[in-house]
């Protein structure tokens, strides 16, 4: 289990980013028993019960879900969203990663969390940026009070991708793309560290974890690794919620 310091100072949330040794969290690349014990086994070492887990269903996208009162939370408990807002106590967003990063956010001063899973599609949306626009407007959330945490993804330098890319042709991407035959280096972490700065986010409210997936496979599951025949595919999960 991972840890970024500056979440664990709240008594408030609780959050969990699991690694390899705990197991693969998701059905597509594991026997679904097996899975479903994985799984387990991580709520369990929160001291979460899993009847109160929100699993989300991931699209590359940047819709986002906003959860305000019970009556919000989709039955079945999955909801369609790339990252999920709420004040709600006693309900824990959990996503699957494996190269894409996720990012946490927690307004201590309102009680509002929010989980938001990055990859290119949530970074050409500006995801992040979205999901504090709305803390503020759902919530009143002030910027300035909110922490963000961003747990193990792949790093700027091993984020290669065939042409065509998604980003190509973009102007404000211009300086964070870099050709290498057929084909880009893309620079994630970079934009959405810029996009944030440029809201007046500062550094000392977010943490970054500075694993990259790709080159720590053997700790963090990762899909440019398993593209690369170096492990299996899998995935790893990632909770946040708010304590009851
Ligand atoms: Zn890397």
């Amino acid at each position: 289990m991972l840890t970024l310091t500056n979440l664990n100072t709240s008594k408030d949330i609780i959050y969990g980013i699991s690694d390899r040794s705990q197991g693969n969290m998701s059905f597509k690349y594991g026997k679904r028993a097996d899975v479903l014990a994985n799984r387990r086994r991580f709520f369990a070492a929160l001291n979460i019960d899993e009847n109160k887990i929100l699993k989300m269903n991931l699209d590359q996208s940047s819709k986002i879900a906003v959860l305000t009162k019970k009556q919000d939370i989709p039955s079945g408990l999955v909801v369609e969203a790339d990252a999920v807002i709420t004040n709600i106590k006693d309900l824990f967003l959990f996503l699957l990663i494996g190269d894409c990063a996720p990012f946490f956010f927690f307004d201590p001063n309102k009680k509002v969390i929010a989980l938001a899973h990055v990859g290119w599609g949530g970074t050409v949306g500006k995801l992040p940026v979205l999901v504090l626009a709305r803390m503020a407007s759902e919530f009143g959330s002030s910027l300035k009070d909110i922490l963000i945490g961003i747990g193990p993804s792949l790093c700027d330098q091993c984020d290669i991708q065939p042409n065509p890319i998604q980003q190509a042709g973009i102007p404000e991407w211009k300086n964070y793309l870099h050709s290498q035959g057929s084909f880009t280096r893309i620079e994630l972490r970079r934009f959405m560290a810029d996009e944030l700065a440029k809201i007046g986010i500062q550094n000392k409210q977010i943490e970054a974890s500075n694993i990259c997936t790709r080159e720590d496979f053997k700790q963090f599951f990762s899909h440019e690794a398993a593209q690369a025949g170096l492990t299996e595919e899998g995935r790893f999960g990632c909770l946040l919620g708010l304590k009851p």
